[in-house]
């Protein structure tokens, strides 16, 4: 975030408002509290009351996402998950129909490293109640009882709105896609709309479209160990910048810790992997691909990169080793501290 947004952010809180519009030469902003993290959305261009009406109206949609596609508390998914876990065909709404679609393929790129199937290994972890003191991972027994039950997106079969599975272990969760989506949508919106000149930045995650006032947006990646930066780049036209982190969800269990990004082919927590930054035109990729090459790690993320048709990943792993594709490469800016050991990948 940069400074000019955490001045304005801070402002917003301030007043005690989640919603807070400003118009500087004709540049509006919203910051919406929805999918646990800080929505900033800035307009450029636009005249006054078409730019409160698009933000008013990303804000109702923002909400009604929330409220639609969460899967640990009541709501159409969490509904759509208990009749696919007896078996029974159900009937979901378009937007639930069209994540399915959208992660299908993207899990299948990414050889099943996305895979929003594993809502029970999802549940079993908690992580949703990660700031809690009193949690602690789930037995072995129960991981190794659930790794038998192999759930994929190919064992779901849409037919128009209605969802057949063959697999009742296979239940929806799309924490690691619908923030991404939503974006998509949101940019959809403004330009049917006509505002083509935007930004949306989601909890570090930054989409731009169009032109966006003299500055350049800079986003800083956040060291995974640390409370600074460890380098930035400058998002361009058209591009969405995701990072997936093992430092925005986690908890300590007997010194240990445990974080929410997890891997479908052990049940456990990815290892060798701290960050992953992923840079691609469409935001719901850029956030599918962010997670997957996490989980495939610094042994395998070349290869899940091309099979899901990313080119520009930085992968830092554990021992604070930096992996990039070339052209990552040739747009990442260090900070002067920063002393991990920099590969340049030769193939991708
Ligand atoms: P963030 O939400 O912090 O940006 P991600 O996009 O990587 O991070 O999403 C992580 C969330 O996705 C987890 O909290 C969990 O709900 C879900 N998830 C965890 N592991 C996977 C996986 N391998 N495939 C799909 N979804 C996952
Ligand atoms: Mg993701």
């Amino acid at each position: 975030m940069n400074r000019l947004n955490a001045l304005f952010l801070s402002l917003c809180l301030t007043l005690g408002s989640t919603g807070c519009t400003q118009d500087t030469h004709r540049e509006f902003k919203r910051t919406i509290l929805k999918f646990g993290t800080l929505i900033d959305i800035t307009l450029y261009d636009v005249e006054p009351a078409l730019a409160e009406r698009a933000l008013d109206q990303l804000e109702t949609n923002f909400n009604q996402y929330h409220a639609d596609w969460t899967s640990w508390q009541d709501s159409p998914l969490m509904r759509a998950n208990e009749k696919l876990a007896l078996g029974e065909p159900v009937k979901v709404d378009a937007s639930i129909a069209q994540l399915i679609q959208r992660s299908q393929v993207l899990s299948q790129n990414s050889h099943g490293l996305f895979n929003p199937s594993i809502n029970q290994l999802i549940s079993l972890w908690q992580m949703h109640r990660s700031d809690e003191t009193n949690i602690q991972p789930p037995e072995p027994q129960v991981i190794q009882d659930w790794l038998k039950t192999k759930p994929n997106m190919n064992d779901l079969k849409l037919d128009g709105l209605t969802v057949r599975s063959r697999n009742p272990a296979a239940q929806l969760n799309f924490g690691a896609f619908a923030k991404g989506y939503a974006i998509d949508l949101s940019f959809d919106y403004l330009r049917i709309l006509g505002i083509h000149n935007a930004v949306i930045n989601a909890g570090g995650d930054l989409s731009v479209r169009g032109r966006h006032g003299d500055r350049p947006w800079k986003i800083g990646i956040r060291h995974p160990r640390e409370e600074n930066t460890i380098a930035w780049l400058e998002a361009q036209d058209g591009e969405s910048i995701v990072t997936s982190g093992d430092y925005e969800r986690f908890y300590i269990y007997k010194g240990r810790r445990y974080h929410h990004i997890l891997d479908p082919r052990t049940g456990y927590p990815a290892e060798d992997s701290t960050s992953v930054t992923v840079i691609h035109h469409n935001a719901g990729t850029a956030d599918a691909a962010a997670t997957a090459l996490f989980v495939a790690g610094p042994k395998q993320w070349q290869e899940i990169a091309k099979s899901m048709g990313i080119e520009y990943v930085m992968l830092i792993d554990d021992k604070n080793n930096i992996y990039m594709s070339r052209k990552m490469a040739e747009r990442v800016h260090f900070s002067e501290d920063q002393t991990g050991h920099i590969l340049v990948s030769e193939s991708l």
